[in-house]
C-alpha cells in the first residue's frame, strides 16, 4: 500500500450533488481514516459559468452534517497560476501545443485557440482495485483538448495537476470517471506524476435499476437533514451503498465503519437507493437513542398548541412514547401534528356518524343500526363505570370490555368505541386511548358519541 493514505472528494460545485454522490465522500474518508490517512476536499469549480456558491455551501454544510471531516481544502478556482505553470511546462517539453479550435472563429473574426496534449497513441492500463485490470487504447482519442487557454484548463487537466501536487495516493471516484482515466495517466506520464491507485465505485441506482438523478427523486443531502433524520443512520446507509462488512450486521457506527472498511468488500454491481430501507436504518437509530434524546426531538417538533394545552403535562408521559412508535424519522412529528392525527390525545373529537358505524370487514355479517351502535356505547360506559377511577388503566379496561366485546362481535364493540374516543379511522386501540383520556374524559367522549 502506498504510504501515506491521502484521497480525496472533488465534487464540482455546478449542481445540487444528490445523497448518493455523497457515498464516495464516505468512501473516501472511511479509507483515509481507515488506514491513518489524510483526506481532501477539494472544489472543483473551474467552470466559471456553471459553478455556484449556493452548491459549494451546500456541499460544505452536508459534509459537515455527517460528520465527514477533510484535512485539507482547495478550491480549483483559486489555483490558476498553478496549472498555468504546468500547462506551460507541457507546452515547453513538447507534450501540448497550442491550436486552432474547430470551433472556428469567435465575434472579431479571431480563430479560437485551444490547448491540446500530444497524444503518444499507446495502449495505457491501470489496476483497479474494485474494476480489477483495464486497458484502453488511447489512439482514438486523438491529440484532446487539456485547456482553452493557458488561464483556461479542462477538468481532466486540473484533476491530474492537483491529485499530484495535492500527494493523492487513492482515487475513489464513481464508475462514470473510468472513461476519463486513461486520458489523466497519459497527463500524468507527461507531467512525470505518480499514478494513483483507482477505485471506480458502482453506480447508485433508483429502486427501478435506472441511474439514480435529481430528476428520480434524489434529493440533496440536507433535505434529509431537514425532515429530521439521523445523521448516524444517513452515513450508516451511505456506507452500505455498494459496500458491507461481510457478516449480517446492518447497523454499524462511524467507528465500527472505519475499522471494517475495505476495497475487497466493495461490490462491482450498482448499488440501490432505497429510501424505504434508509427510513428502516433510521427507525433503528431512533430506536436505540436515550430516552431524553428522543424526548427533545419529539418536544421540539411539537406545535405550541399541543405543547400548551393544559392536559399536555398529565398525559405526555404515555403520548410521547406511542409518537415515537409510529415514526421512522422525527420529521414526521409534525407531520402527525399537521394532520391532526395527535389532536385527540387532548381534544375531544369531531364524530360524523357514517365513520361510527363499524365498516362492513368489521361486522362479520352483524346486523347495524344507529340504535344498535348507540346502544352498545351504552353498555361499553356501565362497564366502565364499574370501574374505579384508580384502577382504570390499559389492561383493566381490557378485561372489562373485551368479554363483551367477543360476545358482540369484536369490531361492533371496539371500533365505535375507538372512533367516539379518537375521532379518526386510525388511532392506537381503545384499550391505550382509555389509558391515555382517563376515566373521566373518556366516559365523557363516549357520551357525546352516543349523544350525537
Ligand atoms: N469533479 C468531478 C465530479 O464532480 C470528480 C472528479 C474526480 O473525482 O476525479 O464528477
Amino acid at each position: 500500500m502506498h504510504t501515506p493514505i491521502v484521497t480525496r472528494f472533488a465534487p464540482s460545485p455546478t449542481g445540487m450533488l444528490h445523497s448518493g454522490n455523497y457515498r464516495t465522500a464516505v468512501f473516501a474518508f472511511l479509507f483515509a481514516k481507515h488506514h491513518g490517512g489524510k483526506m481532501v476536499l477539494r472544489i472543483e469549480d473551474t467552470d466559471t459559468a456553471r459553478s455556484s456558491k449556493t452548491y459549494e455551501n451546500n456541499i460544505l454544510e452536508s459534509l459537515q452534517w455527517l460528520g465527514i471531516t477533510h484535512d485539507e481544502f482547495y478550491r480549483q478556482s483559486e489555483r490558476g497560476e498553478i496549472y498555468q505553470s504546468y500547462l506551460q511546462k507541457l507546452i515547453d517539453s513538447g507534450h501540448a501545443y497550442i491550436s486552432n479550435s474547430e470551433l472556428g472563429a469567435d465575434m472579431e473574426g479571431r480563430r479560437a485557440s485551444v490547448i491540446r496534449f500530444k497524444n503518444p497513441n499507446k495502449k495505457v492500463a491501470f489496476d483497479d482495485v474494485i474494476r480489477g485490470h483495464i486497458e484502453f487504447d488511447t489512439t482514438e482519442l486523438g491529440d484532446f483538448v487539456i485547456a482553452k487557454s493557458l488561464t483556461e484548463p479542462i477538468f481532466h487537466f486540473a484533476v491530474v495537476v492537483d491529485d499530484y501536487l495535492m500527494g493523492i495516493s487513492h482515487v475513489i471516484r464513481g464508475e462514470d470517471h473510468i472513461s476519463n482515466t486513461p486520458r489523466q495517466i497519459l497527463i500524468q506520464e507527461a507531467l512525470g506524476a505518480p499514478t494513483p491507485i483507482y477505485a471506480h465505485l458502482p453506480l447508485i441506482l433508483s429502486p427501478d435499476r435506472t441511474k439514480l438523478s435529481k430528476r428520480k427523486g434524489a434529493k440533496a443531502l440536507t433535505e434529509y437533514r431537514d425532515k429530521g433524520y439521523l445523521k448516524e443512520a444517513v452515513l450508516n446507509y451511505l456506507a452500505f451503498l455498494g459496500w458491507n462488512p461481510g457478516d449480517d450486521r446492518e447497523l454499524l457506527s462511524e467507528s465500527e465503519l472505519i475499522n471494517l472498511f475495505s476495497f475487497e468488500r466493495v461490490q462491482k454491481s450498482g448499488a440501490i437507493f432505497d429510501e424505504v430501507k434508509l427510513a428502516w436504518m433510521n427507525k433503528e437509530y431512533i430506536k436505540r437513542l436515550p430516552e431524553e434524546a428522543w424526548k427533545k426531538e419529539v418536544l421540539e417538533r411539537l406545535p405550541e398548541d399541543i405543547l400548551e394545552h393544559p392536559h399536555f403535562e398529565a398525559r405526555k408521559a404515555k403520548v410521547l412514547p406511542l409518537i415515537i412508535e409510529r415514526i421512522s424519522t422525527f420529521g414526521e412529528v409534525e407531520e402527525m401534528a399537521k394532520s391532526g392525527e395527535l389532536n385527540f390525545y387532548f381534544n375531544a373529537p369531531k364524530l360524523s356518524i357514517a365513520n361510527i358505524m363499524p365498516p362492513e370487514k368489521m361486522r362479520k355479517g352483524r346486523e347495524v343500526s344507529e340504535d344498535i351502535v348507540k346502544g352498545i356505547l351504552t353498555h361499553v360506559v356501565s362497564l366502565l363505570e364499574s370501574i374505579p377511577e384508580h384502577e382504570f388503566t390499559k389492561e383493566r379496561v381490557k378485561e372489562i370490555v373485551f368479554p363483551y366485546a367477543d360476545q358482540e362481535g369484536r369490531g361492533m364493540v371496539l371500533w365505535p368505541m375507538r372512533y367516539a374516543l379518537s375521532g379518526r379511522d386510525k388511532s392506537p386501540d381503545p384499550f391505550e386511548l382509555c389509558d391515555i383520556l382517563g376515566k373521566v374524559e373518556s366516559i365523557k367522549r363516549l357520551h357525546a358519541c352516543v349523544a350525537h
